[in-house]
């Protein structure tokens, strides 16, 4: 990952996050944001980039830097600064520092724009939580009658190559005895 001018003279080649000066230094793109623009990046050292990566927040200590980064001029560092706060909301000096701040409207809604994202992304699970895709093959848990037919498709039947019904996640639309039908994800399991 190579860094722009633009952000290496912005960040006076430092972490715009904690101020590590430390090799390597990366330009992280801030979602749901895609275009590798200097706008829309900022320049994390290692540290700060693995713990984003994984989304794991814990190292606690290391993120006070963010009181002190959410009042950068930078608007993208303002946005990412201010999204680690709220996965910190937790702790007390970041739920004071959120509130402290008068972050833009907009830039509530870049840093509230990936969660939402995720949150509006229909996920379909089989009885047991793992996750289902088209094309999968499943297997009947339980004897299901099949709507319109008197046909009763027994436990342990075999469905290939399933649709998933993208508004609804509780449901997948499969052939049984070549109907195509309607089944709920509940009554089924995901063959492997
Ligand atoms: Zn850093």
């Amino acid at each position: 990952m190579t860094i722009s001018i633009q952000l290496q003279e912005r960040s006076n080649q430092s972490c715009e996050l904690c101020g590590n000066q430390g090799e390597p230094l990366h330009a992280y793109t801030v979602p749901p944001k895609q275009d590798d623009i200097s706008e829309n990046q900022v320049v994390i050292c290692e540290e700060c980039f693995t713990q984003i990566s994984v989304n794991n927040y814990d190292n606690y200590n290391h993120w006070r830097c963010l009181e002190g980064s959410i009042w950068s001029e930078v608007p993208a560092v303002q946005v990412l600064s201010y999204k680690i706060l709220n996965k910190l909301s937790a702790q007390d000096w970041a739920r004071d520092t959120i509130e402290g701040v008068n972050l833009d409207e907009n830039l509530v809604e870049w840093a509230g724009g990936e969660d939402a994202l995720e949150a509006e992304r229909v996920i379909h699970k089989d009885s047991y939580g793992a996750l289902l895709e088209t094309g999968d093959t499943v297997v009947l848990t339980q004897n299901l009658n099949v709507k319109g037919t008197n046909y009763i498709a027994p436990k342990g039947t075999i469905v290939r190559k399933i649709k998933l019904v993208h508004d609804n996640a509780e449901q997948i639309e499969g052939k049984i005895n070549g109907d195509t039908i309607v089944i709920l994800t509940k009554y089924i399991k995901k063959s492997v």
